[in-house]
């Protein structure tokens, strides 16, 4: 059965993302296990996305990241230009089977009110939604409209209109999990890293906090608002604490960071993440809010370094306390369990990474889902 999807990425960044990027990174992972398994893909995203497909529209030529600190209002604005070209498209073609949509509630809003003769949309939720209600109100579009979460943790704390449009979930995956087992172990350093953008949710305070205590040696890697690197930071005049993640790094974070036990690295990207995530001796996810999905767990695991975590979220679903990683919900017990995570051994980490968390596996549930959206959306 030939299927055509378009995928909605969303006018945020490019696809593959440049180097931080939540929905981009999921996009990019599923894609091309989609396309093996012979799903025509059609890209909404923008002029600078060079994941491969089979077509692609795109109203912006750059990502507009930047303007996500700018007034809510011109976000809203950037967002339905970006969907406004997605309907004009949907309009203007029949051969389009399904959309697959990853754009916050804006988007599903303009989806949603199409029409009967749109086709079924699924919409994958990204977000912790239990504290937004709102973004998701008056969601209809009765049975051509579905939508799937991340992780069972998500859906369950999701407003009650969502969880009732809801066809499951499916669990984010990375293509480090290809083959993860079959990949030789890599001798650990020292570090204990937290991957993640800075910002309260993931508690890189707690981490360097305990870090201190406890004596381990910590790497904070990830950006701090729209600032990827410590000089651009330093750089930056008083108008960038109106960011809430930068007045979190400079009034949690930065009474910890030595330079030496505790250290923040910036962004990193491609070889240089793959490499300081797998020389780790475990990664550390100090949780504040109920983590919805966690790709950057399942790429830990795919590199054969445990997971050391409050158990919040996903975290639970994703990592066997004991087997992956080691698991609590005592912020005071997580500095103990730091320095236990040699017990856990690599080899399991990537043999689990590879039979749940490939893009393959991720495929398979997504294309099961599409079909199960067309049966209803054809059904009389
Ligand atoms: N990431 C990265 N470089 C960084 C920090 C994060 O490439 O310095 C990537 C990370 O490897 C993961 C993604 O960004 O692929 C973050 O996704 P996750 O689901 O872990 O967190 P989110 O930010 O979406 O809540």
């Amino acid at each position: 059965m030939s299927l055509t999807v378009l995928m909605n990425a969303g006018p945020w960044l490019s696809v593959p993302p440049p180097g931080y990027g939540g929905i981009e990174n999921v996009v990019a992972t599923l894609v091309p296990a989609l396309r093996r398994l012979g799903v025509r893909v059609v890209l909404a995203s923008v002029g600078s996305s060079t994941l491969p497909v089979d077509e692609r529209i795109s109203v912006f030529a750059d990502g507009q990241f930047a303007a996500l600190q700018r007034p809510y209002n011109q976000v809203c604005g950037i967002s339905q230009a970006h969907l406004a070209g997605v309907v004009r498209e949907l309009h203007a073609r029949d051969d389009i089977d399904l959309v697959h949509d990853h754009v916050e509630a804006v988007g599903l809003a303009t989806l949603t009110a199409m029409g009967p003769d749109a086709p079924p949309v699924l919409h994958t939720l990204h977000w912790d939604l239990a504290k937004h209600p709102e973004l998701y109100g008056g969601l209809d579009g009765g049975d051509r409209v579905r939508v799937n979460g991340v992780s069972a943790a998500q859906l369950a704390r999701a407003p009650k209109a969502l969880r009732e449009h809801s066809v499951g979930h499916v669990h984010l995956a990375t293509p480090l999990a290809i083959d993860a087992h079959r990949r030789p172990g890599v001798a650990k350093g020292e570090h204990v890293l937290v991957l993640g953008r800075i910002t309260p949710g993931k508690g890189q305070d707690l981490a360097a906090r305990l870090a201190q205590r406890v004596g381990f040696p910590l790497v904070l890697a990830g950006p701090v608002g729209p600032y990827h690197r410590p000089a651009d930071l330093a750089a930056a005049g008083d108008d960038a604490r109106l960011n809430p993640d930068v007045r979190f790094f400079h009034d949690e974070v930065a009474r910890y960071v030595d330079g030496d036990r505790v250290r923040w690295v910036g962004t990193v990207a491609g070889r240089d993440r793959d490499e300081l995530l797998a020389g780790a001796r475990a990664t550390l996810f100090p949780l504040r809010w109920e983590e919805p999905g966690g790709t950057a767990v399942v790429e830990s695991l795919a590199l054969g370094t445990p997971v050391v975590a409050i158990a919040r979220g996903c975290l639970p679903e994703l990592v066997e306390h004991g087997r992956t990683g080691l698991l609590t919900a005592d912020e005071e017990e997580l500095g103990d369990l730091v320095l236990a995570a040699d017990l856990v051994e690599p080899d399991e980490c990537r043999r689990e990474a590879a039979a749940r968390f490939t893009p393959a596996v991720m495929a398979r549930r997504y294309v099961a889902l599409y079909d199960q959206l067309r049966r209803r959306s054809t059904a009389p």
